[in-house]
């Protein structure tokens, strides 16, 4: 307020955004308002760099980056060891694979095979998959996100036909098993039911139960071992 009475504009809008009751409306419910928090942006730890740091790092993509090759180039020797023995040890598997990458990656030098997009969602920017080291040719093409949902895709898909693998050679075992019971003399057939019957906790098992068969199979696995 000034000495004459009259309002300096600053005091004026003031006045005129609270007084008219309408306009005290978006603010109803005072206690319910909380400032919006700000985005916490964190910037990168090299001195005298001030971009934004990687996310989950401490410096930005470049200060980082430049911090690897310096790390390289010092430990140049000692890394091209620790290589050197990592390949020597490597399985068939495992050397089947870097050989399938590193065709991959010279055709990629040479030209004759273009990297693609995503299969998934396009993004150009990509990491080739290959399936089969035998075809290393039919390469996937697919983002980083897509690559570990393809990874967890396949890893699924492997522990599967294990655990199919398993129930077959179970069955298998159980079959030949239970053929070869069936010609056993009549005294030694009845002693392996018997066995078979034994339930956990003394219970007595029905002939059809799972775990019934599974027992008999045991008992004449063990009656074969002795
Ligand atoms: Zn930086
Ligand atoms: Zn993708």
């Amino acid at each position: 307020m000034r000495q004459d009475g009259s309002r300096c504009c600053a005091e004026d809008r003031f006045v005129r955004k609270i007084s008219p009751l309408d306009e005290l409306d978006e603010l109803d419910e005072p206690d319910d308002w909380r400032p919006p928090l700000l985005p916490l942006i964190r910037y990168c730890g090299a001195t005298g760099c001030r971009r934004r740091a990687r996310p989950g790092g401490r410096h930005c993509a470049g200060c980082h980056a430049a911090a690897v090759r310096r790390y390289c180039d010092e430990h140049r020797r000692a890394l091209a060891v620790r290589r050197r023995d990592a390949a020597a040890t490597r399985d068939d598997d495992a050397r089947a694979r870097d050989s399938a990458r590193a065709k991959l990656a010279m055709a990629l030098r040479r030209g004759t095979l273009e990297r693609g997009c995503c299969r998934e969602c396009g993004a150009r920017e990509v990491v080739g998959l290959i399936a089969d080291p035998a075809d290393w040719r039919a390469v996937a093409w697919v983002c980083r996100e897509h690559r570990a949902a393809e990874l967890a895709r396949r890893r699924d898909a492997a522990a599967q036909r294990a655990a199919n693998a398993k129930q077959a050679a179970w069955y298998d075992e159980r079959t030949r098993a239970l053929a070869a019971i069936e010609l056993l003399p009549p005294a030694k057939r009845a002693r392996l039911h018997a066995l078979a019957a034994r339930g956990p906790a003394g219970t007595q098992l029905s002939p059809g139960a799972p775990l019934y068969v599974m027992n008999l199979v045991r008992a004449y696995e063990a009656s074969l071992a002795h």
